[in-house]
């Protein structure tokens, strides 16, 4: 065990992009995956594969896990209860935060700490000090172990609550798959109509730029401000009606805009036609 010394649990594209980052940068890397064989090309670049849990959880103090979901992380960890005494585990598997926080306490029962991660970037971006990843739990816990962290990318601190770095991850999500299959389905539209996705580009970049909307909303959301005066959800009926029938005369599947034209529409039902489309926040927050 040395100082630049780490254990990386779990070799998905994820983890083998972390372990690789952190053999780039010189440290001793101990390995555990569950198909060994994901270990190969690691192992020939000088890492070290454990043949248990418990031999990679005892090589080092701080262990970095990246799984499918905490139900991995069970399956992984409960075979070596017993060696987590005295380790540190950065848990960079997403779940929800409520499974975060169970999977923290029962560590803090075996005598480990967890630091939980939730990586904002694709494999490719591990190893950059432009990506992020957000943390939370114990802050002498993440700031002991801020150089190894940093490796992987930069540290985005967000409190002690070990299921707050989930919370802001699956917030995220939230956004990004509802955006991106929103954007799926104009390629779609635009595809029935003979334009290429690549044609389509310049357009879709402009349109999915959001950074002004959010900049302008941002402030009235937190306000309970939802006055119509730039937009209002009759006219987003409307807008939303065109939508769904062009892409229904375009031949594609209108799920997509219909589900959103049915929230409009039951802003509407509830007597906000005349205000902006954050008053829908009001309708989904139950
Ligand atoms: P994968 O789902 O590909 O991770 C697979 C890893 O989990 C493998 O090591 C796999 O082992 C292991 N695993 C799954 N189930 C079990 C089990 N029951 N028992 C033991 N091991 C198991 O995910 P990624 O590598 O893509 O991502 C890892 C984490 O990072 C996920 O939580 C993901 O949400 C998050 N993330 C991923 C991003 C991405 O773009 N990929 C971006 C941001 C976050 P084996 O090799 O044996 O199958």
């Amino acid at each position: 065990m040395t100082a630049r010394s780490v254990t990386v649990i779990g070799l998905g594209p994820m983890g083998q992009a972390m372990a690789a980052a952190y053999l780039d940068r010189g440290y001793e890397v101990t390995l555990w995956n569950r198909t060994p064989a994901r270990a190969e090309a690691l192992v020939a670049r000088g890492a070290r594969l454990a043949a248990t849990v418990e031999e990679a959880l005892q090589a080092n103090e701080l262990a970095v896990l990246s799984l499918t979901d905490y139900a991995a992380v069970d399956a992984i960890l409960g075979q070596a209860p017993h060696a987590l005494k005295g380790r540190t585990v950065a848990n960079l598997t997403s779940d929800t935060p409520a499974r975060v926080r169970e999977g923290a306490e029962w560590l803090a029962v075996h005598g480990a700490v967890q630091i939980t991660g939730g990586v904002q970037v694709p494999p490719p971006g591990i190893g950059s000090p432009d990506s992020a990843t957000y943390y939370s739990g114990p802050a002498d816990a993440v700031e002991a172990h801020r150089a190894a962290l940093e490796v992987l990318t930069s540290v985005d601190y967000l409190g002690e609550d070990s299921g707050l770095a989930a919370l802001y991850y699956q917030i995220g999500m939230d956004m990004f798959w509802t955006g991106l299959v929103g954007y799926l389905h104009g390629q779609a539209v635009a595809r029935a109509n003979g334009i290429s996705a690549e044609q389509f580009l310049a357009h879709a970049v402009k349109t999915m730029d959001f950074k002004y909307f959010l900049e302008f909303y941002a402030p009235r959301i937190d306000a309970g401000h939802h006055e119509g005066d730039v937009d209002n959800l009759a006219m987003g009926v409307a807008s939303l009606e065109h939508v769904v029938h062009t892409a229904e005369a375009s031949g594609v599947d209108a799920s997509l805009p219909t589900a959103v034209l049915d929230l409009f529409r039951r802003g509407v039902a509830a007597g906000r036609e005349r205000d902006s489309l954050t008053s829908l926040t009001t309708l989904l927050e139950r």
